[in-house]
């Protein structure tokens, strides 16, 4: 039986995607063996890894002049791959609204002079701050945001507009999940195992006229350019993620695309919010314009409610819906995988512990 795993990541992954997997696991296309065990250097590998970076171009509509890879590293490598690549004056303007923006500039001040223009630190992030263009240094090689907080449950309402600085972002825990604009970005990475695949490959789009900015002393792997100019295959891929990757963005453009998921998404994250601000057990402190689709935080009126909320739900195939230890509570990710069924189930199981507990 399949359970609803409400965990923020690795998160569920489509059915449909799984059991592709499984009938091919054995036999790969008539090559007799699994993608696992396969020479990334193969005329097969080489159509998944070139039909992987296609369909996403698709997906997100990315233009031309943006160069797509699938690395290995996860999300938090590419925290100092940005200020090693980044690099004209030493200089970038961060904003922290969580615990992975705060990650990500914590790692770049190793490398120059980095600033934290704004943060909402004062209110337990639960907001998003005002970002004007005057708020970030002229010379700055780039401005660093993270789009989607995971652990506090926020999302920008918009892309800040930071002029002629390139704008970096982390879509980790939301990229396909909503309709992005690739041309107001120098650069969006995520690590897979949220929204994408197994975790394992990291995607990173960058605009390709910011190549070329390396810091000397940029480690040959980190390089963006390196895997670049090999179509990501410098050195052996994290094959297996990226043919899953494949998959679900082939999945994706079968059933509508990011369109199709942002609508189901809002419809979710909709009937959860509405849920919970309805009632009187259960509260979001998230300022309502900067809420998440994919990250929804909530308690009970104790923490000790909170835990037996948590044991019960896993009891009925709901689970991991622990919150961070960072927030407490609970927090249900609500991934594109998530079907619209899960969401109902988790809500029809509040409504009863609510009745049970008040
Ligand atoms: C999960 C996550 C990360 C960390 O990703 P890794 O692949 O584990 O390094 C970074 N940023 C955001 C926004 C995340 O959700």
């Amino acid at each position: 039986m399949r359970n609803y795993n409400f965990s923020a990541g690795p998160s569920m992954l489509p059915l449909e995607v799984l059991e592709k997997v499984q009938s091919e696991l054995l036999d790969y296309a008539g090559t007799g063996m699994s993608v696992m065990e396969m020479s990334h250097r193969s005329k097969p590998y080489e159509a998944i890894n070139a039909e992987a970076e296609a369909n996403l171009r698709e997906l997100m509509r990315i233009p031309e002049n943006y160069d797509v890879i699938f690395v290995q590293g996860g999300a938090s490598t590419q925290f100092e791959a940005v200020p090693l690549n980044l690099c004209v004056n030493k200089k970038a303007d961060y904003v922290v609204t969580g615990n992975f923006s705060g990650k990500a500039y914590k790692e770049s001040k190793k490398y120059g002079d980095m600033v934290e223009v704004a943060s909402s630190a004062d209110k337990n992030f639960t907001y998003i701050p005002r970002l004007e263009k005057s708020m970030f240094r002229s010379d700055a090689d780039y401005v660093h945001i993270c789009y989607n907080n995971t652990i506090f449950g926020t999302r920008y309402a918009e892309t800040p507009d930071t002029g002629d600085i390139p704008l970096v972002a982390d879509w980790s825990s939301c990229i396909l999940s909503q309709e992005v604009d690739v041309t107001k970005y120098g650069v969006i990475y995520a690590g897979a195992q949220k929204n994408v695949g197994p975790a394992g490959v990291t995607i990173v789009i960058v605009r390709h006229d910011l190549l070329g900015r390396e810091n000397p002393l940029c480690p040959t792997m980190l390089k963006w350019a390196t895997q670049i100019k090999e179509h990501s295959l410098y050195n052996t891929p994290p094959a297996f993620s990226t043919y899953v990757a494949m998959l679900v963005f082939r999945h994706l453009l079968k059933n509508g695309g990011i369109a199709a998921m942002q609508t189901v998404n809002e419809h979710k994250a909709q009937m959860l919010y509405d849920f919970i601000d309805n009632s009187s057990f259960y509260t979001n402190s998230v300022v309502k314009e900067f809420r998440s689709l994919m990250n929804v935080p909530f308690v009970t009126p104790n923490a000790e409610l909170d835990a037996q909320f948590v044991s019960e739900a896993a009891k009925e195939g709901l689970l991991s819906l622990k919150g961070h230890r960072l927030v407490g509570g609970m927090r249900a990710s609500i991934y594109n995988a998530m079907p619209v069924d899960g969401v109902v189930k988790l809500i029809d199981f509040m409504k009863r512990f609510e009745k049970a507990n008040q």
